[in-house]
């Protein structure tokens, strides 16, 4: 298998597992909220991991929520993080979990804005100053990712955020495909939320978290336990935050090496399938995501071609992520067409990657391209 998906989701580092593996042994009992030395132990070792949760995104330990991932962060954020009449305003490429929360905040008399995007996926600071001159001093809250799941794109995260505090808005950033080969410092940038992953970048699934600066103070949806200072309750799962924590630290050594690798590789994958693949196009900005390469094929029917490829794993840019087949509404509104949008790819390189496995891709997606008909119809 050629595995060309890690934005969908990455292999565990097995420094990762060595690090959550003492924790998942018998031995290693504790309540990390409890008051005696097995719970300390484990409440140490979940302090540790705060610290290299906030050292990856320059924050303080005590703005760390863990969660169950980034899909409750955002929700977090959005839901807990907005004042009563808060205004709410997001770009319009946002990941679904993001997007979800918001006819709920329209039930709820929030004023709610969509920033639109130009033909890369990208945010203009000036939109960003409109919608909120609009506002007439009402609390708002700006969330806007750092760099896009489907297409690669990285936001002027910087830049935005500036026009938010101009405007005394908190600013938030779903900074999830970013922080491995990004930099993503909250206290540079001027962020107040930021939502994290595990399984985006080497580390567990089931475990996130929202980092959250003050005035971002979330109010969680369940009243629950008080843990997380009343930011998040229930039991915090020790061996999943050491996870966390562990694929933050290796994210911040390994990040800078990365990104070159990455980038090399992309660009190498580019070319090997813009000679091949007569009419390809590619999508999102000339220089984003360095793991990320999203083309389109006009008039190739993507996902039904991926069929004769059962050894690769990439991901159709049509498919919206429930799989009910719509249209992704990222390539919509970077104006490509329904039709464009399915016959659309997401290559999602990783750690792992080898150009030999680029290589090797880009000549068995030619090859099957190069048959008028699907091989699984034949
Ligand atoms: N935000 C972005 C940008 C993502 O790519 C994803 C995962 N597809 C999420 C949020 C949701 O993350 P999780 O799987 O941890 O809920």
């Amino acid at each position: 298998m050629i595995y060309l998906d890690h934005l969908a989701s990455t292999p565990l580092d097995p420094l990762v597992l060595d690090a959550m593996l003492p924790w998942m042994r018998p031995g290693s009992v504790g309540n990390p909220h409890a008051a005696h030395a097995a719970g300390w132990r484990a409440a140490d070792a979940i302090e540790e991991a705060r610290q290299q949760v906030a050292a990856l995104v320059g924050a303080q330990p005590g703005d760390v929520v863990f969660t169950s991932g980034a899909t409750e962060a955002n929700m977090l954020a959005l839901l807990g993080g907005l004042p009563p009449g808060g205004r709410c305003v997001v770009s319009a490429v946002e990941h679904p979990s993001l997007l979800a929360c918001l006819p709920e905040l329209r039930r709820r008399g929030h004023p709610v804005e969509m920033l639109p995007v130009d033909g890369a996926g990208c945010v203009t600071p000036d939109d960003l100053d409109d919608a909120l001159s609009g506002c007439g001093g009402e609390p708002a809250l700006v969330s806007v990712m750092a760099a896009n799941n489907e297409i690669g794109t990285l936001q002027p995260l910087a830049a935005l955020a500036d026009v938010a505090a101009r405007h005394g808005a908190v600013m938030h950033s779903d900074a999830v495909q970013a922080v491995t080969t990004v930099p993503v410092d909250m206290t540079a940038l001027g962020l107040q939320g930021l939502s994290l992953s595990g399984h985006k970048m080497y580390g567990p699934m089931g475990i996130g978290a929202l980092v959250a600066r003050a005035p971002l103070r979330p109010v969680p949806a369940a009243p629950g336990g008080g843990q997380q200072r009343g930011r998040r309750p229930g039991t915090l799962p020790t061996p999943l935050c050491v996870g966390l924590g562990a694929a933050c630290r290796l994210a911040r050594e390994r990040r800078d090496e990365q990104a070159l690798r990455l980038r090399t590789l992309r660009e190498r994958l580019w070319l090997a399938l813009r000679d091949r693949l007569p009419g390809i196009r590619r999508n999102g900005a000339e220089d984003g995501l360095a793991g990320c390469l999203h083309i389109t094929l006009p008039g190739v029917d993507a996902a039904d071609r991926l069929l004769d490829l059962p050894d690769i794993a990439v991901a159709t840019g049509s498919a919206c992520h429930s799989g009910s087949g719509e249209p992704s509404h990222v390539l919509l509104a970077i104006g490509l067409t329904a039709g464009d949008a399915h016959g659309s790819l997401r290559f999602g390189l990783g750690h792992g990657t080898t150009a030999e496995e680029v290589d090797r891709a880009a000549d068995r997606l030619a090859a099957v391209l190069a048959d008028p008909e699907p091989l699984h119809r034949k």
